[in-house]
């Protein structure tokens, strides 16, 4: 866990030179990959110190001076006074569920969200945490489903992969009245086009596998503690971990029963890639958030398309809200229908440059069916809960030159 030094620098200043800052080692302007398993001390006062909360490394289980390096990256980039990284995106949500509701306890979670994401919150439905998925779209259908033991709110910023755009301000604004816990999961918009602190966020949680790390050849997940929820009310909060300012009570369980219990965590080797994809993430996200925009219009205009959902069309349910929470661009995620009478596994065959695979975030342009992959397994009913079609394509754009996408889409669509 580390802290925000509160630098005046823009984005990409600010993440490139972060390692730096938070103390090179040997003028090396990467953090080094630290690769040993346990820590030692000349001192065994200093050591019993750490184990009782002074900043430190123990055992590489509750994380090294690379995976540090790379928490301080986001916690930059989200404006937060800390960050945790865990082995995937899935450890970090599964982490900060497990460690902060208790039988009995009540979440609130959009019904737009990751299909793994909702299977996760079946395994919590059935170790006795109440979970009540709503619209949350609209901030009045988040406020019908409180109860006296609600205790967190959970949406996703830009949904995956309905592109959904949760009431996210109206949201955060309730649960700050209401004394909730708002976590959103950051990982389809990135801190670069919306930071969880700005929609009053407790816990921004984040994919690093995708857009922050970028490149398709590493696995990490973070949850960065915004500061802006005081836990001292927080019932959860077990004895040890109520130490230091309040309000970061949470992160602390979530890093001492999360990683040192569950285990999940960041390679020092893995940390090490995903902070050097992190270094470019504006850059990327620049380009792929206009390609897809230049894809989106494309495809809209067509005639053997019928639907194209992307926040950046004015036809997106959600795009007024798209254009007044995000900065600079609406993402690079969309989903697509082709009309009757186009196969769609034929037209997906057709395709030359994009590539047939599951996964988000990648610089390449991803394209996969979902009903009949990632949300096979969930069943129609709960797809059209989620509306998802069974004709949708699920694309993400990625860095490419624009010509070869469009070109691509005409060939296979046989203009
Ligand atoms: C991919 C994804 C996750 C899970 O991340 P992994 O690193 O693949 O475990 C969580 N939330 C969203 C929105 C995602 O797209």
């Amino acid at each position: 866990m580390t802290t925000n030094s509160n630098s005046n620098n823009g984005f990409t200043t600010t993440v490139i030179h972060a390692d730096r800052r938070s103390g090179a080692e040997h003028g090396a302007i990467h953090k080094p990959i630290h690769t040993s398993t346990e820590y030692a001390y000349a001192d065994s006062r200093e050591l019993a110190a750490v184990f009782q909360g002074k900043p430190g490394y123990t055992y590489a289980r509750q994380g090294t001076p690379t995976t540090a390096a790379l928490e301080n990256q986001i916690t930059q980039m989200e404006g937060g006074i800390g960050t945790l990284t865990f082995a995937t995106g899935m450890a970090a949500l599964t982490a900060t569920f497990f460690t902060l509701l208790r039988q009995g306890d009540h979440l609130i979670a959009s019904q737009y969200v990751f299909g793994n994401t909702n299977s996760l919150l079946g395994t919590l439905a059935g170790l006795g945490v109440q979970v009540t998925m709503v619209d949350a779209t609209d901030v009045e259908n988040v406020k019908a489903a409180w109860r006296p033991e609600t205790r967190m709110v959970f949406v996703e910023t830009i949904a995956n992969p309905g592109t959904q755009i949760a009431d996210l301000r109206a949201i955060g604004q309730w649960c700050t009245d209401k004394k909730l816990v708002y976590v959103v999961d950051s990982t389809l918009s990135t801190p670069w086009l919306c930071r969880g602190i700005d929609v009053y966020a407790s816990l921004a949680v984040n994919s690093l596998s995708k857009y922050i790390g970028g490149h398709g050849n590493a696995v990490g997940g973070a949850v960065t503690n915004t500061g802006l929820y005081d836990w001292s009310a927080y019932a959860a909060i077990a004895q040890p971990y109520r130490k230091g300012p309040s309000n970061t009570w949470g992160l602390y369980q979530i890093k001492k029963k999360g990683l040192r219990d569950m285990g999940g965590t960041l390679s020092a080797d893995a940390a090490h890639r995903i902070a050097i994809g992190a270094e470019t993430l504006a850059l990327r996200m620049e380009r792929a958030c206009s390609n897809a925009m230049a894809l989106a219009t494309y495809l809209s205009g067509h005639p053997k398309v019928s639907k194209v959902r992307y926040p950046g069309l004015s036809s997106h349910e959600q795009h007024q809200r798209a254009d007044e929470l995000f900065q600079h661009r609406f993402g690079s995620l969309m989903g697509v229908e082709l009309i009757d009478g186009i196969d769609v596994f034929d037209f997906l065959n057709r395709l030359r440059v994009l590539i047939l695979a599951t996964h988000l975030g990648d610089t390449r342009t991803l394209v996969l069916p979902v009903a009949h992959t990632i949300y096979y397994e969930m069943g129609a009913e709960r797809r059209a809960q989620m509306g998802i079609a069974d004709s949708q394509l699920r694309i993400s754009v990625g860095i490419e030159d624009i010509e070869d996408l469009i070109g691509d889409f005409r060939q296979a669509l046989g203009d």
